[in-house]
Protein backbone atom coordinates (compact mmCIF):
# COMPACT_ATOMS: atom_id res chain seq x y z
CA UNK A 1 0.00 0.00 0.00
CA UNK A 2 1.55 3.32 -0.85
CA UNK A 3 0.49 6.37 1.28
CA UNK A 4 -1.47 9.00 -0.65
CA UNK A 5 -2.41 6.77 -3.41
CA UNK A 6 -6.29 7.25 -3.62
CA UNK A 7 -6.75 3.73 -5.49
CA UNK A 8 -4.56 2.12 -2.37
CA UNK A 9 -7.16 3.56 -0.28
CA UNK A 10 -9.98 2.18 -2.50
CA UNK A 11 -8.76 -1.05 -2.60
CA UNK A 12 -7.91 -1.25 0.95
CA UNK A 13 -11.74 -0.27 1.11
CA UNK A 14 -11.21 2.62 3.07
CA UNK A 15 -14.09 4.48 1.43
CA UNK A 16 -16.45 1.57 1.14
CA UNK A 17 -16.40 1.13 -2.82
CA UNK A 18 -18.74 -0.90 -3.99
CA UNK A 19 -16.63 -3.68 -6.14
CA UNK A 20 -18.32 -4.93 -9.38
CA UNK A 21 -15.20 -7.77 -9.41
CA UNK A 22 -12.65 -8.80 -6.70
CA UNK A 23 -10.85 -11.97 -7.33
CA UNK A 24 -8.30 -11.34 -4.28
CA UNK A 25 -5.85 -9.49 -6.58
CA UNK A 26 -7.86 -7.47 -9.01
CA UNK A 27 -10.94 -5.34 -7.91
CA UNK A 28 -13.06 -3.39 -10.40
CA UNK A 29 -15.18 -0.41 -9.56
CA UNK A 30 -17.35 2.28 -11.37
CA UNK A 31 -15.48 5.25 -12.23
CA UNK A 32 -16.58 8.65 -9.96
CA UNK A 33 -16.57 10.92 -13.36
CA UNK A 34 -17.87 8.45 -16.04
CA UNK A 35 -16.65 9.85 -19.57
CA UNK A 36 -19.25 6.96 -20.97
CA UNK A 37 -22.96 5.72 -19.52
CA UNK A 38 -20.87 2.69 -18.22
CA UNK A 39 -17.16 3.67 -17.14
CA UNK A 40 -15.38 1.02 -14.92
CA UNK A 41 -11.83 0.84 -13.64
CA UNK A 42 -9.83 -2.14 -13.29
CA UNK A 43 -7.20 -2.16 -10.81
CA UNK A 44 -4.98 -4.15 -9.07
CA UNK A 45 -4.53 -4.53 -4.94
CA UNK A 46 -0.65 -4.33 -5.62
CA UNK A 47 0.53 -0.64 -6.04
CA UNK A 48 2.26 0.09 -9.62
CA UNK A 49 2.53 3.63 -10.69
CA UNK A 50 1.75 2.80 -14.48
CA UNK A 51 1.62 0.48 -17.27
CA UNK A 52 5.33 0.65 -17.69
CA UNK A 53 5.84 -0.39 -14.06
CA UNK A 54 4.15 -3.53 -14.61
CA UNK A 55 5.83 -4.51 -17.49
CA UNK A 56 9.18 -4.20 -15.58
CA UNK A 57 8.03 -6.31 -12.60
CA UNK A 58 8.36 -10.17 -12.11
CA UNK A 59 5.08 -11.36 -12.40
CA UNK A 60 4.58 -9.03 -15.69
CA UNK A 61 2.69 -11.56 -17.89
CA UNK A 62 0.60 -13.24 -15.27
CA UNK A 63 -1.03 -9.66 -14.04
CA UNK A 64 -1.41 -8.08 -17.35
CA UNK A 65 -2.69 -10.67 -18.55
CA UNK A 66 -5.15 -11.35 -15.73
CA UNK A 67 -6.00 -7.15 -16.09
CA UNK A 68 -6.77 -7.48 -19.53
CA UNK A 69 -9.36 -10.95 -19.15
CA UNK A 70 -10.79 -9.02 -16.36
CA UNK A 71 -11.22 -5.87 -18.46
CA UNK A 72 -12.88 -8.19 -21.15
CA UNK A 73 -15.54 -9.94 -18.34
CA UNK A 74 -16.06 -6.36 -17.21
CA UNK A 75 -17.22 -5.52 -20.76
CA UNK A 76 -18.82 -8.52 -21.65
CA UNK A 77 -21.13 -7.91 -18.69
CA UNK A 78 -21.95 -4.47 -19.09
CA UNK A 79 -22.46 -4.14 -23.42
CA UNK A 80 -25.94 -4.46 -23.96
CA UNK A 81 -24.84 -3.63 -28.10
CA UNK A 82 -22.25 -1.96 -29.75
CA UNK A 83 -19.08 -3.29 -27.99
CA UNK A 84 -16.44 -1.69 -25.69
CA UNK A 85 -13.39 -0.13 -25.12
CA UNK A 86 -10.40 -0.70 -23.01
CA UNK A 87 -7.91 1.79 -22.19
CA UNK A 88 -4.91 2.36 -20.24
CA UNK A 89 -3.85 5.88 -20.06
CA UNK A 90 -0.05 6.34 -19.70
CA UNK A 91 1.63 9.30 -18.64
CA UNK A 92 0.32 13.07 -18.38
CA UNK A 93 0.27 13.30 -22.20
CA UNK A 94 -2.19 10.54 -22.73
CA UNK A 95 -4.51 11.84 -19.31
CA UNK A 96 -3.18 9.60 -16.56
CA UNK A 97 -4.19 11.72 -13.77
CA UNK A 98 -3.82 8.24 -11.01
CA UNK A 99 -0.66 6.89 -10.62
CA UNK A 100 -1.45 3.48 -9.49
CA UNK A 101 -2.04 1.18 -12.73
CA UNK A 102 -5.31 0.97 -13.85
CA UNK A 103 -7.51 -0.10 -17.42
CA UNK A 104 -10.98 1.92 -18.04
CA UNK A 105 -13.75 -0.20 -19.55
CA UNK A 106 -16.10 2.17 -21.59
CA UNK A 107 -19.25 1.25 -23.16
CA UNK A 108 -22.55 2.57 -23.59
CA UNK A 109 -21.69 4.92 -26.66
CA UNK A 110 -20.14 5.47 -29.82
CA UNK A 111 -16.42 6.12 -29.39
CA UNK A 112 -14.73 8.16 -32.38
CA UNK A 113 -11.56 6.81 -33.81
CA UNK A 114 -9.11 8.04 -33.37
CA UNK A 115 -9.30 9.47 -29.78
CA UNK A 116 -9.29 13.12 -28.80
P1 LIG B 1 -6.60 8.38 -15.54
O1 LIG B 1 -6.90 9.80 -15.89
O2 LIG B 1 -6.47 7.45 -16.69
O3 LIG B 1 -5.46 8.29 -14.56
O4 LIG B 1 -7.91 7.87 -14.81
C1 LIG B 1 -8.16 8.09 -13.45
C2 LIG B 1 -9.64 7.91 -13.27
O5 LIG B 1 -9.89 7.70 -11.89
C3 LIG B 1 -10.48 9.11 -13.70
O6 LIG B 1 -11.40 8.70 -14.71
C4 LIG B 1 -11.18 9.55 -12.42
O7 LIG B 1 -12.49 9.97 -12.64
C5 LIG B 1 -11.12 8.28 -11.59
N1 LIG B 1 -11.13 8.47 -10.14
C6 LIG B 1 -10.32 9.29 -9.42
N2 LIG B 1 -10.59 9.18 -8.12
C7 LIG B 1 -11.59 8.26 -8.01
C8 LIG B 1 -12.33 7.71 -6.92
N3 LIG B 1 -12.08 8.08 -5.67
N4 LIG B 1 -13.28 6.79 -7.19
C9 LIG B 1 -13.55 6.41 -8.47
N5 LIG B 1 -12.89 6.89 -9.53
C10 LIG B 1 -11.94 7.80 -9.31
ZN1 LIG C 1 -1.75 2.80 -5.14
Amino acid sequence: MTDGCVFCDIVAGKFGTKFVHDDGAIVAFDDMHPIAPKHVLVVPREHYPDLPAVAASSGAPALLGRLLAVAAKVGESMIADGGYRVVVNTGPQAGQTVFHVHVHVLSGRHFAWPPG
